[in-house]
């Protein structure tokens, strides 16, 4: 039977996007051919800082045309703190897709990879497993391009809609019973701030609502201030976090710092009908260039995106690929000796991509963590 080849849609984006999409892109395709599946087609794209610099437009409509044919997206990080439009904010093509495509669920998840020492000296922040959903499409950042400005005043309104709020919750229960199905606790946490705001409360009304169909998850509620300290103080106590698109933003910052930084944390966006991969991470201009660059995330975010792939696909070779990338990055720092320049050793992305790679290949096809 002739398998199926996957068309991914590849946006490197600005800074040290290039720099870590070429080798995230090759031990995807290395896993894929591991889990025994030809290689996918790459349509690389154009979008961010660069692209408005040559084009006049961040996010060209061949890109969005090629988001939209792809079977997923794989993107780097956009932006370039010098390129602004007249209003003076940044070009933010990255969250103008998120738009475009209706991505509306921010899936964050926040996993300690053996080796890698978190900030927090007790031993339970070195096993942290836990994720965070952001409501990716409307809350303040429905405000994008639409706030006032004048001499004494300025203005962003957040919007909080019933059917956003709905999707986003629903998405939150579902995540948590697949991951009670693995073992997980099985818990929802509200993050929000019902006690002061309309929309807030408003948001917790329908977060209650959404809870009805879920009777086997324990849902709670956290004050997002509050939540911010519980994250530093004993951040084992999540399992599944919803919030709101600007809190989600922020705690999702805060949470890679508690995995070892921006560089360890991956990303998602998901829609109905699209998805897209990303690290949390900007372009990091101040870094760009240099191959400082920990390209770990990146690495996570394509494995996360042949994870989606294996349930919209039904095809578990998918999740064994999968497997096999997250297991090779486990396997890549669990010595302790490769250190990233973030976390002040020498470790860039030639060494991280050049060990994770030779992990890949000595992975065992029978190893335990390989369903
Ligand atoms: P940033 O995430 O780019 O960088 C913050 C700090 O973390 C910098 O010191 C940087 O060197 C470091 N860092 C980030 N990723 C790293 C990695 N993989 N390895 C090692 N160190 C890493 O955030 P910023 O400096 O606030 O923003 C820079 C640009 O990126 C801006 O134009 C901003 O608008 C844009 N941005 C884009 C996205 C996105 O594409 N999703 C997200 C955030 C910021």
């Amino acid at each position: 039977m002739t398998k199926t080849v996957l068309e991914l849609a590849i946006l490197p984006g600005d800074g040290i996007g290039m720099e870590i999409t070429k080798p995230c892109v090759e031990l995807v395709q290395a896993a894929l051919q591991k889990a025994g599946e030809p290689a996918a087609n790459e349509n690389w794209l154009e979008a961010g800082a660069g692209a408005y610099t040559k084009l006049g437009n961040a996010l060209p409509a061949e890109t969005i045309d090629g988001c939209r044919k792809a079977d997923a997206i794989l993107l780097a990080a956009m932006g370039d703190p010098e390129v602004r439009y007249p209003d003076g904010t940044e070009i933010i093509p990255q969250i103008d897709l998120r738009f475009e495509l209706d991505l509306y669920a921010g899936v964050r998840p926040v996993r300690s990879v053996p080796g890698i020492k978190g900030p927090l000296a007790d031993p339970r922040g070195n096993q942290l497993d836990f994720v965070l959903v952001r409501e990716s499409t409307e809350g303040l950042f429905a405000s994008v391009g639409k706030g006032t400005r004048d001499d004494d005043q300025a203005t962003d309104t957040q919007v909080i809609t019933r059917k956003g709020t709905a999707r986003v919750c629903e998405f939150a229960f579902k995540l948590a019973q697949q991951r009670k199905a693995r073992g997980y606790v099985g818990e929802v946490t509200s993050v929000d701030k019902a006690n002061v705001f309309k929309s807030m409360a408003f948001w917790r009304d329908v977060f209650d609502e959404a809870s009805e169909g879920y009777s086997d998850i324990t849902k709670k509620y956290g004050y997002v201030d509050a939540v911010a300290m519980e994250m530093v103080r004993r951040p084992w106590i999540y399992d599944v976090m919803v919030t709101e698109n600007m809190y989600g933003d922020i705690l999702s910052d805060l949470a890679a710092g508690l995995i070892g930084g921006l560089g360890m944390a991956p990303s998602a966006d998901i829609g109905d009908e699209h998805a897209v991969f990303q690290p949390c991470h900007g372009s990091a201009p101040d870094i760009a260039g240099t191959g400082k660059a920990n390209p770990t995330a990146m690495f996570l975010s394509g494995a996360m995106m042949l994870e989606w792939l294996a349930v919209e696909k039904g095809n578990k070779n998918y999740d064994r690929a999968a497997l096999f990338l997250r297991s090779a990055v486990d396997d890549a720092f669990a010595e302790g000796t490769l250190v990233s320049t973030e976390r002040g050793g020498d470790a860039g992305v030639a060494e991280i991509s050049a060990a994770v790679g030779q992990a890949l290949v000595s992975l065992n096809n029978n190893d335990r963590r390989i369903a």
